[in-house]
């Protein structure tokens, strides 16, 4: 996907503040935080949304929740708390179609979310 903003990052062509890295995944700050700290946990391979995911990827998407508690961990979030959110197209605000888990943390949350 050569004009994903995320493979681009996956491929090392754009650096962001990179958090946490393995072989499947990759986290780093969000350019526009919405929160003290706002990590985005993204998978190397490109998932356009959650429609597109079938069963096989149903180990990565648990990574993905695995990841955010180490965020959360290593940034000492975990215990006071945190909001993940996975946004599905453009009426729920997705503005980057390559899947993203957002980890928000450091301030009140409110329910319901806007
Ligand atoms: P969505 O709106 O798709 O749920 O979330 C996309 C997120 O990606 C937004 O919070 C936006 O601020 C973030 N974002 C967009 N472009 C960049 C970028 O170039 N670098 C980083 N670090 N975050 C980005
Ligand atoms: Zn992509």
């Amino acid at each position: 996907m050569t004009d994903c903003i995320f493979c681009k990052m996956v491929a090392g062509e754009i650096k962001p503040d990179t958090v946490y890295e393995d072989e499947e995944v990759i986290a780093f700050r969000d350019i526009n935080p919405q929160a003290p700290m706002h990590v985005l946990v993204v998978p190397k391979e490109h998932i356009s949304t959650i429609n597109d995911l079938d069963e096989a990827h149903a180990p990565l998407v648990g990574k993905l929740y695995l990841v955010a508690r180490q965020v959360a961990r290593q940034e000492g979030m975990a215990e006071r708390g945190y909001r993940t959110v996975m946004n599905c197209n453009e009426e729920a605000g997705q503005s980057v179609f390559h899947i993203h888990l957002h980890v928000l943390a450091g301030r009140d949350m409110r329910w319901p979310p806007g």
